[in-house]
């Protein structure tokens, strides 16, 4: 392999450690990375060392064990959480151990699995993980999800090509993504990258945007409402002791929550959407008082009718997001059938629920004055791409001044 990619392998850690997690002296992080990432995985705990780490917890997962265990382990396994397990749990949580996270498994390793297993073993340790799970995304420690090519996540990406050639194919897509050139500047980067990401964040809470029209060549045309008092969020968050840590690298979207009732117009998709293992492609979106009244795809149509109806809210948005078109996801022009990086290709939005921190005071609000305020309520969340290299929006703010958001796919400020 050459030079380069050892050096950029090991900026990439630097900046997991450095930059998402922002490990601190004298924690005690806890990694969870898919065997095959061992090397990245490595240079992440010598990094977190290096840092002054008192120790690492690392946890390797395996999608060819985990399947054989699903396929032939005593059915018994499934419903029991073992107390060891939950022991750790609790353990990690009275420390505050920050979590980083390393995904990039198959996507399609539980095939064929019986989904009784799954659920069951989902029911038993939805409870005892709670408390762990509730801190993490309450940002009660760092907590960082980063990614790693393996073998058969890098074949669905690149179609095209096998083995080691698609895994590096696919590692040069999530450098690249991540601002990772391997001349060791990637941390500097992207602390530059959080505070535009801040500024703009800023821009658009002091804006205070009554309304959001988009516009562009496609056909699309649409006004979305904003709750009052609504946040828009990015970038970098932060501990209650004031530790700043970004919690999914990479990250370029800006978001906030639509009103639920205040949306029409017709929207059009600028990227194909990959649902439930199926690509829908060429769809638009026609939205009256909010809601979705028509839906049009040249394919996959059904697979999208089917999600939007699944409950009362999935028919409504719960999502606005902001991406410049130029962003070094959306250069690498790839789909990368991982949320992780296609939710930030573009300027998206979601049917299905709305994140309840977007409106002051909503995390603290039970569901009915969530729904005044605003707030979608649903199972579902479907994020689908809009932005495109033409796209315009224009902002009214409350006072009936118009301002220009976006020009050409782009931020204008
Ligand atoms: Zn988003
Ligand atoms: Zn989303």
């Amino acid at each position: 392999m050459a030079n380069g990619f050892e050096a950029k392998l090991n900026e990439y850690a630097h900046l997991l450690v450095e930059v998402g997690l922002n490990l601190q002296p004298g924690q005690t992080p806890r990694l969870a990375a898919p065997v095959e990432c061992a090397p990245l995985a490595r240079l992440c705990v010598e990094a977190a060392l290096d840092r002054g780490a008192r120790d690492v917890v690392v946890e390797w997962t395996d999608d060819v064990v985990t399947r054989q265990r699903y396929l032939k382990a005593d059915q018994e396994v499934f419903s029991q959480f073992p107390d060891y397990q939950k022991a750790k749990f609790d353990w990690l949580l009275e420390r505050g151990a920050p979590a980083l996270s390393i995904t990039g498994g198959d996507p399609e390793a539980l095939r064929g699995v019986d989904p009784a297993r799954i659920q069951a073993w989902q029911r038993a340790s939805a409870q005892p993980t709670k408390p762990y799970y509730d801190a993490m995304s309450a940002n009660r420690f760092q907590w960082t999800i980063g990614a790693c090519p393996t073998r058969a996540w890098a074949e669905k990406v690149f179609p095209d090509k096998r083995g080691q050639a698609a895994i590096d194919a696919l590692w040069e897509a999530v450098f690249s993504a991540c601002r990772v050139t391997g001349d060791g500047g990637a941390p500097a980067r992207w602390k530059a990258h959080i505070e535009a990401t801040a500024r703009r964040a800023k821009r658009l809470n002091d804006y205070d945007f009554q309304s959001l029209h988009y516009t562009n060549a496609l056909g699309t045309d649409l006004t979305i409402t904003l709750p009052e008092g609504h946040i828009w969020m990015g970038g970098a968050d932060a501990t209650p002791a004031g530790v700043g840590f970004v919690a999914n690298m990479p990250t370029e979207e800006l978001f906030t929550a639509p009103r639920w009732d205040g949306v029409d117009g017709r929207v059009y998709a600028a990227l194909p959407l990959a649902l439930n293992g199926n690509l829908v492609r060429d769809f638009y979106l026609d939205f009256r008082g909010g809601k979705i009244v028509d839906v049009h795809a040249q394919e996959g149509e059904e697979v999208l009718k089917h999600s939007i109806a699944m409950d009362e809210g999935s028919s409504y948005l719960g999502e606005v997001a902001l991406v410049p078109y130029d962003s070094p996801i959306r250069n690498t022009g790839l789909l990368f059938y991982n949320t992780l990086f296609d939710e930030n290709a573009s300027c998206h939005l979601a049917f299905g629920s709305a994140y309840p921190n977007c409106v002051k005071g909503g995390e603290g609000m039970d569901e009915q004055a969530q729904k005044a305020a605003g707030l979608n309520q649903s199972l579902n969340h479907v994020d689908f791409m809009v932005g495109t290299r033409d796209l315009s929006i224009v902002g009214t703010t409350r006072q009936g001044e118009r301002v220009t958001v976006f020009r050409d796919g782009n931020f204008t400020f």
